[in-house]
């Protein structure tokens, strides 16, 4: 474990342009549950729905109450957690790029909003999945995004128009897009970057997905931390196994 951890570190202080991919595992020590854990599912009266029925727009539109109950629970988590250790050492990574002048940017697929409270740059941080803080209006009344104003229940309304607002998130039957998602300027760094680290993802998305088979498919050095990592193929693939808030600060401070 220790000549891996070594050579991980040693690819990453060598690399001129990182990029740092997160999935919801490494909030999962801030207390945020994982979709793929046992604790994803809710129930709406005697139904038990998986997360990847929830975050529709189709689900929306049928039972908005029932999807803002359950983002409303899930902000309610959001709120209470704190940045951890792994998404702190991120951010000293990224400060020791800058110092060095050397290209950093971090895709999440969280929408908890804790890299940036930890301290991520939000100008090279890349919410490829939004973030659960904010609404806009759900019939696209105008491409604004507003901060969520305190909701206990019911469907908050769009400050504009007055219709229905929904979660600033996309959800799996939407496409990713620029304006709200950075899908241009992710596809674009897949074919810049000289080291992909991964941590705490399953890889069921698509952009994340395509992120890293161009690196792999360019031969790029790729590292993913995971209590269970994803099994990925490839000849400069190394996996490190272990929870994000221990590992990454032994790689990135160690
Ligand atoms: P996922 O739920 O599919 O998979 C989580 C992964 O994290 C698994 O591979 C698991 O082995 C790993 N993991 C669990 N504990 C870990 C730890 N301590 N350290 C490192 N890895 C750990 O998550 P995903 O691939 O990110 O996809 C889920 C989708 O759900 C994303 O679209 C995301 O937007 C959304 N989501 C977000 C949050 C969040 O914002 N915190 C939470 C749940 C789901």
């Amino acid at each position: 474990m220790s000549d891996t951890i070594d050579r991980a570190r040693s690819l990453i202080s060598g690399a001129s342009h990182l990029v740092v991919l997160t999935g919801a595992g490494i909030s999962a020590e801030s207390g945020i549950p994982t979709f793929r854990g046992a604790d994803g599912f809710w129930r709406v009266g005697s139904k038990n729905y998986h997360p990847q029925q929830m975050a529709t727009y189709r689900a929306f539109c049928a039972m908005p109450e029932e999807i803002w109950k359950w983002y409303l629970y899930r902000l309610d988590l959001c709120k209470n957690a704190k940045p951890n250790a792994g998404h702190r050492a991120i951010v000293k990574l990224e400060k020791s790029f800058e110092r060095a002048g050397k290209q950093f940017h971090l895709v999440t697929q969280n929408v908890d909003g804790l890299h940036l409270e930890a301290g991520s740059d939000p100008a090279t941080t890349y919410q490829v999945h939004g973030n659960i803080h904010f609404i806009r209006c759900a019939k696209e009344c105008s491409p604004d995004i507003h901060p969520l104003a305190k909701q206990n229940a019911g469907v908050p309304l769009c400050p504009q128009c007055g219709g229905f607002a929904r979660p600033h998130v996309l959800w799996f039957d939407e496409m990713y897009d620029e304006k709200n998602y950075k899908y241009e300027t992710v596809l674009t760094l897949s074919q810049k970057l000289d080291v992909l680290l991964i941590v705490g993802t399953t890889l069921q998305t698509s952009l994340p997905a395509l992120l890293v088979s161009a690196a792999i498919k360019r031969g790029v050095p790729v590292i993913d931390i995971n209590p269970e990592p994803a099994g990925l193929d490839g000849d400069r693939v190394i996996q490190i196994s272990g929870k994000a808030a221990e590992i990454l600060p032994e790689i990135l401070e160690g």
